[in-house]
C-alpha cells in the first residue's frame, strides 16, 4: 500500500479500478508538494475519494516528460501514422470495455443522469476517438504550383506539446475532444480535468498505458485552475492550449499565452444561444427539441437554449405547452434510470442559477413554472420556465448554466434576427419554421458558429465546433480540428530546368 490510502497504481483503497494520482510518463505520482484535494458527489454531497493535487511543479515534470515524448527520433515521432490509428482504436476499444465504470464515475463525478452518461457521453467520447483514429494516415500536404522553376510541397506537422484545460460539464467528452485529433495529428498532451470532475480523466490515464502508448505521449495533471491551469497557460515549452470553460478564464489563457511563448490557443467558451420559432413550425417538436436544449445536463452546456424567441401569434401557445412538457422531467438520483434531471454541479454554481432566477422575478419576468431548490442538503433545482422576457433582463443576457428557459416574443423575421445577434457570444443557434427558403435565409444571418434547423443539440463528430464573437476561437471537431493541432511547412526546391 502506498501514501494517501491508494495502492501504487493510484486506486483508492476499497474502491476498485478508482485512479486519484497525477499521470506522468505512464507512471502514477503523488503531489510534489504533498497536496489532495476532494472530489464530491454533487447528488450526495458525500465524497467519493481524495485526489492528489497537481501543482505547478507538477506540471513543470509533465511537461518535460511531453516534450521528450514529441523530440524528433522519439517512438512516437517514429511511429507510423497508421499505427498511431490503431493505438486511438485500441483506446477506443478499452473504453468500450470499461463503459459501465466509465459512465458510473461519471455520473458519480458530476450528477449527470447515468443514461446520459452510458449513451451520450460515452457514445460520443469513443465516436470521436475512432473518427480521429481514421484520420490519422490521411493527414497530408500538397503539391503547389509555384512560379518559376520550383517545386513546392506541404508538410503538416504535429505542433508539438499539447496542454489541454477541460471543465466539468462533460469531463469525458471535451477530454476526447482534444486528445483524440492530438494524438491523431501526432502530438503529445498534458491534461488538465477540472477539479470538481478528476475521475474519468484518471480512469483514461490507465487505458493509456494499458494500451501501450509510449511514456510521455499523455500526461494528466488533476488540480485547480490558478495553478495548474494556469501553469499550462503560461508554460514556456507547451506549443498550444486547447480550453473550455468560461469566457472569463478564457480572456486569462489567451493573455497568460501571448505574454509567455505565444503558443496557439484554441477556446470554446459561453454562449447565450438564441432558439426562433416560427408560427409555421410543427410546435410540438420546436417546443420539444428547445425544451431539450434549455434542460440537457441541468442546463449546464455551452450551447443550451436559453433565449427563446417565438412568434406572437403562437406565443401563448408554446409557453403552455413548455409548461406541460416540463412536469415530466423526473429530478431524482442520478444513478436511477428513471432519472432525467440530476443536481448541479456545486454550491457556487447552485447560488449562481438561484441569484439569477430571483433577478428574473424581481426584473418582471413571469415564473411559468419551477422556480425553486427541491430538497433541503443538495443541489437540485427545479426546471425553470420564464416567460414575458425582456432583452434587457439579466436572465436574458448572462449565461446561467442552469435548468432556466427564458421565452421571449417577436413580431418580424428582421427584428429578431438583430436581437438574436445583439449578444457579446456567438456559439449556436436554432430555427423552427417549415418553411426552408427561410430557414436558409435567416440561417445566414445568424453570427453563430453553428446553425440547427428544426433539432437541437445535434452535434456530430464529423462537423465542426466553435464559436464567433466572445464564444472561442477555432474549432473542434470534423476535419477542421486537424488544423488546429498540425504546422504546414513549405519546402520549395529549386529545379535546374524548367519543367
Ligand atoms: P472555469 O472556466 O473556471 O473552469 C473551466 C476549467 O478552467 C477548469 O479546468 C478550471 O480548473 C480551469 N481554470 C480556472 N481558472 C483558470 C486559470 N486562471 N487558468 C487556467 N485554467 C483555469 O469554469 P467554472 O468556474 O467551473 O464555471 C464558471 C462558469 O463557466 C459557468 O457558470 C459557465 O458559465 C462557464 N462554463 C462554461 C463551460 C463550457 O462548456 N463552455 C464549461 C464549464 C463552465
Amino acid at each position: 500500500m502506498a501514501q494517501n490510502g491508494t495502492t501504487e497504481n493510484g486506486m483508492a483503497e476499497g474502491i476498485p479500478a478508482l485512479c486519484t494520482k497525477i499521470f506522468i510518463n505512464n507512471e502514477w505520482h503523488t503531489s510534489s508538494r504533498g497536496g489532495t484535494f476532494p472530489t464530491f458527489n454533487p447528488a450526495t454531497g458525500v465524497k467519493i475519494c481524495d485526489v492528489e493535487e497537481a501543482d505547478k511543479e507538477d506540471v513543470d515534470k509533465a511537461v518535460e516528460a511531453a516534450r521528450a515524448a514529441a523530440q524528433r527520433g522519439s517512438p512516437w515521432r517514429r511511429m507510423d501514422a497508421s499505427s498511431r490509428g490503431r493505438m486511438l482504436h485500441q483506446l477506443a476499444d478499452l473504453m468500450e470495455r470499461d463503459r459501465l465504470l466509465l459512465a458510473t464515475l461519471e455520473t458519480l463525478d458530476t450528477g449527470k443522469p447515468f443514461l446520459q452518461s452510458f449513451f451520450i457521453d460515452l457514445d460520443g467520447s469513443i465516436k470521436t476517438l475512432r473518427y480521429y483514429a481514421g484520420w490519422a494516415d490521411k493527414i497530408q500536404g500538397k503539391s503547389l504550383p509555384v512560379d518559376e522553376s520550383f517545386v513546392c510541397l506541404t508538410k503538416h506537422e504535429p505542433v508539438g506539446v499539447c496542454g489541454a484545460i477541460i471543465p466539468w460539464n462533460f469531463p469525458l467528452l471535451m477530454l476526447t475532444w482534444k486528445l483524440a485529433p492530438a494524438l491523431s495529428c501526432g502530438n503529445t498532451v498534458v491534461i488538465k480535468p477540472a477539479e470538481q470532475t478528476p475521475l474519468t480523466a484518471l480512469h483514461i490515464g490507465s487505458l493509456i498505458k494499458e494500451v501501450g502508448f509510449p511514456p510521455g505521449v499523455v500526461n494528466i495533471v488533476p488540480g485547480f485552475g490558478p495553478t495548474a491551469g494556469a501553469a499550462i497557460a503560461s508554460h514556456m515549452d507547451i506549443d498550444k492550449v486547447a480550453f473550455t470553460g468560461s469566457t472569463e478564464v478564457g480572456q486569462l489563457i489567451k493573455e497568460a499565452a501571448a505574454k509567455s511563448n505565444l503558443k496557439r490557443v484554441t477556446l470554446e467558451l459561453g454562449g447565450k444561444n438564441p432558439c426562433i420559432v416560427f408560427a409555421d413550425c410543427d410546435l410540438q417538436m420546436a417546443v420539444k427539441e428547445t425544451q431539450k436544449g434549455a434542460f440537457y445536463n441541468q442546463g449546464q452546456c455551452c450551447t443550451a437554449a436559453s433565449r427563446v424567441f417565438v412568434e406572437e401569434s403562437i406565443y401563448e401557445e408554446f409557453v403552455r405547452c413548455s409548461v406541460e412538457n416540463a412536469k415530466k422531467i423526473v429530478i431524482g438520483d442520478p444513478l436511477d434510470p428513471q432519472t432525467s434531471q440530476g443536481p448541479q454541479i456545486d454550491h457556487q454554481q447552485f447560488v449562481k442559477i438561484m441569484d439569477l432566477i430571483e433577478s428574473g422575478k424581481k426584473e418582471g419576468a413571469r415564473l411559468e413554472y419551477g422556480g425553486t431548490a427541491v430538497g433541503e442538503k443538495n443541489l437540485f433545482i427545479q426546471p425553470t420556465i420564464f416567460s414575458g422576457v425582456k432583452d434587457h433582463m439579466r436572465i436574458a443576457k448572462e449565461e446561467v448554466f442552469g435548468p432556466v428557459q427564458c421565452i421571449l416574443s417577436f413580431k418580424s423575421q428582421q427584428e429578431v434576427i438583430e436581437r438574436a445577434n445583439s449578444s457579446q457570444y456567438g456559439l449556436v443557434s436554432a430555427i423552427f419554421t417549415t418553411s426552408m427558403d427561410r430557414a436558409l435565409s435567416v440561417s445566414a444571418s445568424l453570427e453563430t458558429g453553428t446553425v440547427w434547423i428544426n433539432c437541437y443539440n445535434a452535434l456530430h463528430t464529423q462537423a465542426p465546433f466553435g464559436g464567433y464573437k466572445m464564444s472561442g476561437n477555432g474549432r473542434e471537431l470534423g476535419e477542421y480540428a486537424l488544423a488546429e493541432y498540425t504546422e504546414v511547412k513549405a519546402v520549395t526546391i529549386k529545379l535546374s530546368e524548367t519543367l
